[in-house]
């Protein structure tokens, strides 16, 4: 551990570190190695790695800065090499920034401190040499600010108090008189300092650090102390990053951009995050530092002329005004936004990918202070890899892996009706921060969205903030969409909900937002906590009330992005149907088969509840046959249908499943009329009803028992689907069954059951003087099944990992009474994930391999698959592809994101 490097330096064209070292340097760290090293204008500096972290939290404090203390001593000589300033003096002090940095970009999740070294005289050196005293007072009022709140825990108390600092903030403006903080005088700065230290000095009951060291280690510290604050961890959870990984700390050599009204700071991307459209965008603050542009104090203006326009025109502002009042960079500061453009135009190119950038002009200078792939929707996902692909940006492979399968899943999400959307009411137009279609009723907290959900049976409501910030962000994950009333396209809310792919509409100028009184007040209307309103995200545009939504429309980029998924996967993508009108939309969406059509869906429909009512109440077998005979055409008609939809894709038709109680009436009411249709009195009903009765229904009558006690049921049914078979065959239509007997655990239940089913389609054979090929198999649901597969298959012809039983029985838990100990267990972390929702791989997926290995020793060609609910779950999906499953069968409407998957995981496995 002695001689491992910490501390790696960059500045001037050259780096320790590159962009390949995301896991030393964290994400942020390695690029701006990469930068340097390719030529962009970077300010010198050098990263922590995150190894220091785990020490961190495995060594203490003291000792983690003994570890790194003279590396970074070197470090800081390097910069005052390369500035030609000093560290900790008073004379021509250098300051700097202390940022973090993990691997993955966790936006927002770690406060950076900017304008670390100043102090009072620090800042009269500063005043002196840039000949701006207000900058000077400027850049140190926010140190101070931003250092008291992120290392002295200078926070607000509860939700409604202010931050302590804008509070003082907002008293001084009261009593000057002014509007904005640029009103403010540089003795107004001045006087705003000594009451932030005092402030400082009575909650913490020290003086503010005034040696830059001090500040700096304290700042480095904290940085890895909010690896874990509440926020990370959230992030972390939401995007599944490993708090293994730790964070970087970046130290930087300070650029200003607010020296005055040649300087600013802004945000760009190289595409548009929200639809993939190739055009440069972004925004920027004249006169401004760091966070103001994202942080939603002023509205920043746009970069780009043709994006000023557009946002002009949205906005109803005239030409004239817009040149006037909001002008862009590209007109204000033309140089420097041409070196801009010719930048972002080669980091896209250098990365391959939509890259947002932070930067800051310093008294005309450019300098680029980030860059990162940025974050985009699912519909920019999409457009921005096959856009890059036809440009010769990326291959294909490349192309695939680069789209995100659970992302999909919000381009097949509803949008508002047109006709709907022209009828409605439109209250007011802001940003349009985050596509999509949300409508709900308003809350104005982020934990009273949660709230809300909770008590509304799962009703989302949409989250309406002045501004959000990092604290919001589990409110802003349930909300079904976010409005803000201040900040601009690259705000916290809008980059947020972006990432999330959640609908938001930002800086919506004329909201007025009262959080006491809980009202939002836009032109003159009041909507209180509960009222409903909608909001497009492509447009901006909020209407009063619930507007209606349809389906989706996919694009021509989404479906040449299936094609590719379906020229990688090896794996062949079914869905899981039980009606006609499910299995054609699956087959919109591409799916290759059926691999889960369940009966006992059939016998709910009309009055057929009436006629499986009256098997399962009969005395005896004749009884039992009887109404069963009712049935036979019924389900033969369903079968037809299916299989006409499918023509000739393969449909895996799952005999009945659920315990017979399930189908019965529970009521007296319903009992009684039940009693008086089958002519036979209520007792007898009640009384049968409740001989039906089970302890552990999910372990008792049900699967294959049903089939093995009474036989005729499987006769019905295999009957009803042989007789379909031909049916559709004799109309010209294509046809491949695939009969499969639930909840086997011993080969012999499975051979019963078989010879039924063969027995059935002889007979029909002989009578109609014709056959039909079928298939005979089971799904693997009980451990013992999987354990024993070897002498399951020497029947089945193929098997089924229904994985929903099977992670039931295998875990000991009950899928419907997890929910008193599943969110302990996932708090605590004995568990990553909800077993029934991403597959467990360790436990449940080693039966499925063992399944697989012993059913293929017996049958070689053994077609094994998946149907329970992680057949349309990403990682579970790669998970079967590196099992050797032949298709994975999920919902209709997770078979896009099953494929894009499987795609994934063959590419994969070629590298
Ligand atoms: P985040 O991860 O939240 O984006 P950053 O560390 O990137 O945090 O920084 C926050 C803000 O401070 C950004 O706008 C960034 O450009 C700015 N910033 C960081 N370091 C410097 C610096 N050395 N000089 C000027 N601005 C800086
Ligand atoms: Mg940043
Ligand atoms: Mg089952």
């Amino acid at each position: 551990m002695a001689n491992t490097k910490r501390v790696y330096t960059f500045g001037n064209k050259k780096a320790e570190g590159n962009g390949k070292m995301k896991e030393t340097l964290g994400g942020k760290g390695a690029n701006l190695a990469e930068m340097n090293l390719i030529g962009v204008p970077v300010p010198p500096g050098f990263t922590i790695i995150t190894d220091v972290c785990t020490e961190y939290y495995t060594h203490g404090r003291d000792k983690a800065v003994e570890m790194i203390r003279p590396e970074v001593e070197k470090a800081i000589a390097e910069i005052e090499h390369h500035t030609g300033m000093k560290f900790n003096d008073n004379k021509n002090p250098l300051l700097v920034s202390v940022r973090s940095g993990a691997r993955a970009s966790m936006p927002g999740m770690m406060d950076t401190i900017l304008n670390l070294g100043l102090n009072d005289e620090a800042v009269e050196a500063i005043a002196q040499k840039s000949g701006n005293d207000r900058f000077a007072w400027d850049s140190y009022r926010r140190f101070v600010q931003m250092y008291g709140d992120v290392v002295l825990g200078m926070k607000p108390e509860s939700k409604e108090d202010e931050d302590p600092f804008e509070e003082i903030i907002d008293h001084l403006k009261a009593e000057k008189g002014v509007q904005n903080d640029t009103d403010l005088t540089t003795d107004d700065l001045k006087e705003m300092v000594k009451r932030f230290k005092a402030a400082v000095k009575k909650q913490t009951g020290s003086d503010f650090p005034a040696d830059a060291w001090e500040q700096l280690w304290g700042a480095v510290m904290s940085v890895f102390q909010s690896w874990m604050n509440d926020r990370a961890i959230l992030y972390r959870k939401l995007n599944n990053i490993p708090a293994e990984w730790g964070t970087a700390v970046n130290v930087q050599a300070m650029v200003f951009g607010n020296m005055g009204e040649n300087s600013a700071t802004g945000v760009c991307f190289s595409r548009d995050a929200g639809t993939g459209e190739n055009l440069f965008n972004g925004e920027y603050l004249v006169n401004a530092q760091g966070e103001d542009v994202v942080a939603g104090i002023r509205t920043p203006q746009q970069i780009t002329k043709i994006g000023s326009q557009r946002w002009a025109e949205s906005q109803g502002v005239s030409e004239a005004e817009r040149a006037a009042k909001f002008p862009s960079l590209e007109e204000v500061m033309p140089e420097a936004y041409g070196e801009l453009n010719a930048i972002q135009h080669n980091l896209e190119k250098y990365f391959t990918d939509m890259q947002d950038m932070e930067f800051t002009i310093q008294d005309g200078k450019l300098w680029m202070l980030q860059t990162r792939s940025g974050k985009r929707t699912g519909a920019a996902m999409v457009k921005i890899a096959m856009d890059m692909l036809a440009e010769g940006l990326i291959d294909e492979k490349t192309a695939v892996m680069r789209c995100e399968a659970a992302k999909l899943d919000e381009l097949l999400h509803p949008v508002f009706d047109k006709d709907a959307m022209k009828a409605a009411r439109v209250m007011t137009k802001g940003l349009p921060a985050s596509p999509g279609a949300a409508t709900g009723p308003i809350v104005f907290f982020a934990e009273d969205a949660e709230k809300w959900t909770e008590k509304h049976n799962g009703q989302k409501a949409i989250l309406v903030r002045i501004e959000t910030s990092p604290e919001d962000l589990k409110g802003m994950h349930v909300a079904a969409g976010i409005l803000t009333a201040r900040g601009g396209m690259t705000s916290h809310a809008a980059v947020v909900a972006r990432g999330m792919g959640k609908c938001c509409v930002s800086g919506a100028g004329d909201a007025k937002i009262d959080y006491k009184a809980r009202t939002l007040i836009i032109n003159g209307m009041t909507l209180k906590e509960g009222d409903w309103i909608s909001l497009n995200g492509s447009t901006g545009e909020v209407y009063l009330g619930q507007v209606a939504t349809r389906d989706a429309e996919l694009s021509g980029d989404f479906a040449k992005l299936m094609e590719l998924s379906s020229q990688y996967a090896r794996m062949k993508v079914r869905t899981n149907a039980d009606t006609p009108n499910d299995a054609e939309v699956a087959i919109g969406f591409g799916a290759q088969g059926i691999g889960l059509c369940r009966t006992e869906h059939m016998f709910f429909e009309g009055d057929r509840i009436l006629a499986v009512r009256e098997m399962i109440l009969a005395d005896d077998e004749d009884g039992r046959r009887a109404a069963l005979a009712k049935l036979l055409p019924m389900q033969r008609g369903d079968f037809e249908g299916i299989f006409t939809a499918m023509n000739g894709l393969p449909v895996t038709v799952r005999l009945l499943d659920p315990p017979l109680h399930e189908f019965v009436p529970h009521t007296e009411k319903d009992q009684k009329e039940l009693a008086e249709h089958l002519g036979i009195s209520y007792e007898t009903v009640h009384h049968k009803v409740e001989a039906l009765h089970e302890v552990n229904p999910m372990l008792g009558h049900r699967g294959c028992r049903l089939g093995n006690t009474y036989p005729e049921i499987t006769e019905m049914q295999a009957r009803a689907l042989i007789e379909a078979a031909l049916n559709v065959r004799k109309k010209g239509t294509p046809m491949s069954v695939e009969i499969m007997v639930p909840l086997v655990g011993n080969v012999k239940e499975l051979k019963y059951q078989k010879q039924i089913i063969d027995n059935t389609a002889e007979q029909v054979f002989i009578e109609r003087d014709e056959d039909i090929a079928y298939m005979v198999g089971t799904m693997i649901e009980v451990p013992r099944a999987a354990v024993t597969a070897n002498e399951i298959a020497e029947v089945a012809e193929f098997f089924s990992f229904g994985t929903n039983d099977l992670t039931q029985m295998a875990l000991g838990f009950s899928r419907d009474d997890i929910g008193k100990f599943l969110p302990v267990y996932l708090d605590r972390g004995i568990l990553d994930h909800d077993p029934f929702q991403v597959l467990d791989q360790v436990g449940v997926g080693a039966l499925l391999r063992e399944g697989v290995a012993k059913g293929r020793s017996t049958r070689k060609s053994l077609k094994c698959g998946i149907c329970g609910e992680h057949g349309g779950e990403p990682s579970s999906v790669e998970f079967c592809h590196f099992s050797g499953l032949d298709y994975v069968s999920c919902s209709p409407f997770r078979v896009p994101i099953a494929r894009l998957a499987a795609a994934q995981a063959a590419i994969k496995e070629g590298k």
